[in-house]
């Protein structure tokens, strides 16, 4: 199946695509996965050869097994023309706007965008004299009002991070393509299974591979799933910046992805367990999670996904930072830092000061980020109920 890279043409269910594609034992001696492929130099055995440069690989850093194992899942995922592994998140998003942007021209980025994102945008592309503006998440078809002559990318990742506003990626897309503009989504939330933003119009979708594709807290990646027509400015942008992403990676992308939709299962079915309990608890103010009928965007949510992730928010009523402290410092089982997508359940607290420009945070009170891993949920939620209680007593 390896040679057939273009979108997911037999229907596979995703089951059976993330169990099946992506690997041909027939070509490893008949061992099931792709092993690690290391290597740069790749052999021509005649002149002939290396003046047709038809070979399947040509030099490494366009790719090797392993890394194409992982391009194929993901593409029949999507439903995209193509995709390429990125080395992270954060490249596959700079990546996918530079393919889209040259000097003299706008992108509009959500105010909930991923924050090393935004830093992408105001530190690097102003430089190369490309002007970035920020949208209210929530703003739907207006958008459109937005949009100028300039502008050639949006960048909309739905929900975003941290507070979990929803976005209309119909409306987005229908906005852009009438205005000559691309649209580009950060589908990491979601995941594929819960969430297909090419088939709502989107141009390009992405990911932090790192978080729920690899599931376990030990590899780096991103991917880029491209429509036919966006597709050569894509590959051509990876390339001329020289991004090459190691099978070692790759093969940790590829294990996780065969696990993917048990995961995504489990993890949607433990954060909502968690995610409201927790609303009725004392200290909760609320609950942010698109999931649930009290958050603001349930109905975009319902329209457009069929399912939701592990990550969601929660904001506790107002205290000092003692009581933020004594929240975090004695978790038992949740643990703190940065990412998410792995087994283990994190709890990060929030600082949006100065995160956003448009629509600053007003809510009152702390917000912690929680991903819901795959310890038992009661003992998760006893940890969060001592918490909370010391919380209360620190105020
Ligand atoms: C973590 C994250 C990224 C960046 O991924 P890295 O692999 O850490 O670079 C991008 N988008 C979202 C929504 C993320 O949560």
């Amino acid at each position: 199946m390896s040679d057939n890279k273009s979108g997911n043409p037999a229907k596979l269910s995703i089951e059976t695509a993330l169990t099946h594609l992506g690997r041909s034992p027939d070509d490893h001696f008949g061992f099931v996965n792709t092993p690690v492929y290391r290597g740069s130099t790749v052999l021509f055995k005649t002149l002939d050869d290396l003046d047709a440069q038809n070979q399947r690989f040509l030099y490494g850093r366009a790719g090797n097994p392993t890394t194409d194992g992982v391009e194929e899942i993901v593409n029949a995922l999507e439903g995209g023309y193509r995709t390429r592994l990125l080395p992270s998140g954060v490249a596959a998003i700079t990546v996918a706007i530079l393919s889209c942007v040259r000097a003299g021209d706008e992108v509009l980025i959500c105010d909930n965008a991923y924050e090393p994102g935004r830093q992408f945008a105001d530190d690097f592309l102003e430089r190369f004299g490309v002007t970035v503006r920020y949208y209210d998440p929530r703003i739907g078809a207006g958008i459109s009002e937005l949009i100028s002559p300039r502008t050639k990318a949006i960048l909309a990742e739905s929900p975003g991070s941290l507070t979990f506003e929803m976005q209309d990626i119909r409306a987005f897309a229908e906005a852009a393509h009438a205005a000559g503009a691309k649209l580009i989504v950060d589908n990491s939330w979601a995941s594929p299974l819960y969430f297909k933003p090419l088939e709502m119009g989107a141009d390009i979708v992405i990911h932090a591979g790192t978080k729920m594709f690899v599931g376990h807290s030990d590899a780096f990646a991103g991917t880029a799933t491209a429509t036919e027509e966006r597709w050569g400015e894509l590959e051509l942008t990876r390339r001329r910046l020289g991004f090459f992403t190691s099978g070692d990676e790759a093969f940790l992308v590829a294990r996780g992805l065969r696990t993917l939709s048990i995961r995504m299962a489990e993890h949607q079915k433990r954060a909502l367990d968690i995610a409201s309990w927790l609303e009725g608890q004392p200290e909760v103010v609320s609950v942010l999670h698109p999931a649930l009928p009290s958050h603001p965007d349930h109905a975009l949510f319902k329209r457009d996904f069929t399912g939701s992730g592990s990550l969601f928010g929660v904001i506790l009523a107002p205290a000092p930072r003692a009581s933020v402290a004594a929240f975090v410092d004695q978790l038992q089982l949740f643990t703190m830092g940065y990412s998410w997508g792995g087994y283990e359940s994190l709890c990060l607290p929030v600082n949006l000061k100065g995160i956003r420009t448009v629509k600053p945070w007003m809510n009152e009170g702390n917000l912690f980020r929680l991903h819901i891993g795959f310890e038992g949920v009661d003992d998760l939620k006893a940890d969060l109920s001592a918490a909370m209680e010391r919380y209360a007593r620190a105020r």
